[in-house]
C-alpha cells in the first residue's frame, strides 16, 4: 500500500493527458472520499487495501485514456455538480462563455429561454440557477441524455427547468423565447483531432456536422426566427475558426446585431445575433 504523496507522484506517468495532476486528485481523492485540499493535508495517510485498489484500476482506466468526468460519473460546470455518462458530451469550461453571454444580454428576471441539444443540460441548468425566475425549456435529441439531464435537474432541484426530448425544433410546440442559445455538434468529420484524447470517448453526434461542421448550426439558425420573440437573441458557442462563417448564416437567416465573443484562450468561440 502507498501514501497519498506516492500515489500523486505517479501523475508523472499519466503521458497523453494534458492535466495529469489534476486527474491524479481528483481520482485519488474521489477514492478516499475527501476533497482535493485534504490530500495536501494527509500526504503521509496510508491508503487502505480497498482504497488502493479502486485508486489503481481507475489510474489505469485513465492512462488508456478515458475520460476523468466518465471515470467519476461526474463534471462541475458553473459551480454546479452535473452526472455525465457516455451518452453526452463532457460539459467543457469554455462553454461557461455562453453562459455568462446570455446573463450580460439578458439582465430580464422574467424570460423563456431554450437550450438546443442540452447534453447533461449543463448550459440550462446554469441559467436556471442563476435566474430563478426564468422558464427554461432543455431540448435533447437522444433519450439517454434527456434521462440524465433530467436526472441533474431534480438533483439539483431546478424546477424552472422542462427537459424535453426532441431532435432540434422537432417536437418543439409553437412558441416564443427571448433567448436561444446552443453548444451543438460543430467538429468536421475529417478533424484528426476526433482520434485523440477525452472526445474518442464522447458521442460522435455530440461532436460532428455535415458541411464541415456547419450544417447543424445552420438548421438551427434557420428555423430559430420563428421560436424568437422580437428582439430575441440567438447565442451558438462553435468551433474556433468558424466564427466568420456563423455571422455569415446568422446574416442569412436575417439575424442583426451579429457579433461574436472571444473564450479565454482568444479565441472567437461563439456569436450571436437578434431576431430585429
Ligand atoms: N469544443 C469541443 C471540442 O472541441 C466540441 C464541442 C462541440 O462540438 N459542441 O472538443
Amino acid at each position: 500500500m502507498a501514501t497519498i504523496k506516492q500515489n500523486l507522484a505517479r501523475s508523472a506517468g499519466l503521458e497523453g493527458s494534458d492535466s495529469a495532476r489534476l486527474d491524479t486528485e481528483l481520482l485519488l481523492a474521489h477514492c478516499v472520499g475527501r476533497d482535493r485540499t485534504w490530500l495536501y493535508t494527509w500526504p503521509e495517510y496510508e491508503l487502505a487495501q480497498a482504497e488502493q485498489r479502486a485508486f489503481d484500476t481507475l489510474f489505469e482506466r485513465r492512462e488508456n485514456g478515458e475520460p476523468v468526468a466518465h471515470l467519476l460519473g461526474e463534471r462541475e460546470f458553473w459551480s454546479l455538480p452535473l452526472k455525465v455518462d457516455a451518452s453526452t458530451l463532457i460539459p467543457r469550461p469554455e462553454t461557461e462563455l455562453l453562459v455568462e453571454t446570455a446573463l450580460e444580454f439578458c439582465p430580464a428576471e422574467k424570460l423563456r429561454a431554450l437550450d438546443l441539444g442540452t447534453g447533461t443540460g449543463a448550459i440550462a441548468l446554469a441559467l436556471a440557477s442563476e435566474r430563478p425566475g426564468w422558464q427554461v425549456l432543455a431540448a435533447e435529441k437522444s433519450a439517454q441524455a434527456a434521462a440524465l439531464a433530467e436526472e441533474n435537474r431534480r438533483a439539483l432541484g431546478l424546477d424552472n427547468v422542462q427537459v424535453l426530448q426532441s431532435d432540434w425544433f422537432a417536437q418543439i410546440a409553437p412558441q416564443e423565447f427571448e433567448l436561444i442559445v446552443s453548444n451543438p455538434p460543430y467538429i468536421d468529420a475529417e478533424d484528426p483531432h476526433l482520434d485523440e484524447g477525452d472526445v474518442r470517448f464522447e458521442p460522435r453526434s455530440a461532436l460532428v456536422a455535415d458541411r464541415g461542421g456547419l450544417a447543424d448550426i445552420e438548421r438551427i439558425a434557420r428555423k430559430s426566427r420563428r421560436y424568437l420573440k422580437t428582439g430575441g437573441w440567438l447565442m451558438l458557442e462553435h468551433g474556433w475558426q468558424q466564427a466568420e462563417a456563423v455571422r455569415g448564416i446568422l446574416a442569412a437567416a436575417g439575424f442583426k446585431r451579429i457579433e461574436s465573443r472571444r473564450d479565454l484562450s482568444g479565441w472567437e468561440r461563439l456569436t450571436l445575433g437578434r431576431h430585429k
